[in-house]
């Protein structure tokens, strides 16, 4: 593997200091399905993504629904497809000023086309070293792979996120040789205690260990994942977040998981679907809203009657809906 992006010092451009906000801190973990993808947007309306997730359609879309104009910075915490792929269309659409990247360039098509891109976007490659970027009012601080690493997991980039009290720390993919060359080398006040905390390389046996957990203590733990046949997030993974006492949520059971966080550092975590758990271990589907069943053809016919009483048609699943009252089955209660 080889350097392909040259070091390259951030602008004052992304790093201007804005004035203290009245917004919000906006972080997504977007539902891609079997990786990972994370935007940040600062309450000045500066965006990064971390992470592309592996389908350049769905990030396409993801960025449409939640309307990103702008991307200041794309992010890959290593070089993998299902962290990369959806850097691209984010790159041709946005043209961000920065490429954040490990420097070892896998010899995929994925990553030529990643490269190509960010060429024809006038992206400069940012290479990982130990740094503090304000996004906004937002303070990123990169935690660069530790030096020796061999392999794209194990040079994964960290990145630490606060505003305010608020920390949320992401560490890609990075295995047992990363976060244990981390412990011994970078201060515990950087680690933890963290209030969201992205579980690593998606609940892989080789990702999160009770010592690493222990100095980043995440209250909450956001799981990127989607249909895999390697068994991710593992009930050794899940375990360990259970406990750590930390609440859990799946991409591929909650969708999309929104963090919002005000200036002082309050925040609030909502989903698409269902709540996070925090007994993950057997952690059951979240179970369907009911939705009450509409009869396939509705008939009123024979709700004359209740009508001229000025009463309304019960329908199936409505309260005072009866069998009984609905003596032809068509779902309709009135005759
Ligand atoms: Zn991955």
């Amino acid at each position: 593997m080889r350097r392909l992006l040259a070091v390259l010092t951030l602008s004052a451009g992304l790093a201007g200091a804005q004035a203290a906000p009245p917004g919000v801190l906006t972080i997504r973990f977007l539902d891609v399905g079997q990786g990972d993808a994370v935007l940040i947007t600062s309450p000045e309306g500066k965006s990064v993504l971390y992470d592309g997730g592996r389908s350049e359609a769905r990030v396409r879309e993801l960025l449409t629904q939640y309307q990103v104009r702008s991307l200041d910075l794309v992010a890959a915490s290593h070089g993998d497809a299902d962290h990369i792929t959806g850097l691209v269309p984010a790159v041709q659409q946005f043209r961000p000023k920065f490429f954040l990247n490990n420097g070892l360039a896998p010899s995929t098509q994925i990553w030529k086309k990643l490269v190509a891109a960010a060429s024809v976007a006038g992206t400069q490659g940012l290479l990982a070293k130990a740094q503090v970027i304000n996004l906004g009012s937002v303070k990123l601080t990169v935690i660069p792979p530790p030096p020796g690493m061999k392999d794209q997991n194990t040079s994964s980039i960290g990145l630490l996120v606060q505003y305010g009290s608020f920390r949320a720390l992401m560490t890609g993919d990075s295995e047992t040789p990363e976060t244990g060359a981390w412990l011994k080398t970078l201060p515990a006040s950087l680690l933890g205690p963290t209030d969201v905390y992205k579980s690593i390389h998606h609940g892989a046996k080789n990702g999160d260990s009770a010592r690493w957990l222990a100095a980043v203590r995440p209250k909450n733990v956001v799981i990127g994942v989607g249909p895999n046949t390697y068994g991710h997030p593992t009930a050794e993974a899940l375990s360990l977040y259970k406990k750590a006492g930390a609440a859990i949520y799946r991409t591929d059971l909650n969708g999309t998981v929104t963090v919002t966080v005000q200036k002082g550092g309050q925040f609030a975590i909502t989903t698409e679907h269902g709540t996070g758990v925090r007994s993950a271990a057997t952690a059951p589907r979240p179970a369907p809203v009911p939705v009450p069943a509409a009869p396939a053809t509705v008939s009123y016919a024979n709700c004359a009657a209740v009508r001229a009483a000025g009463k309304a048609p019960l329908l199936r699943g409505q309260p005072g809906y009866a069998p009984k009252l609905d003596r032809d089955g068509d779902g309709v209660a009135c005759e």
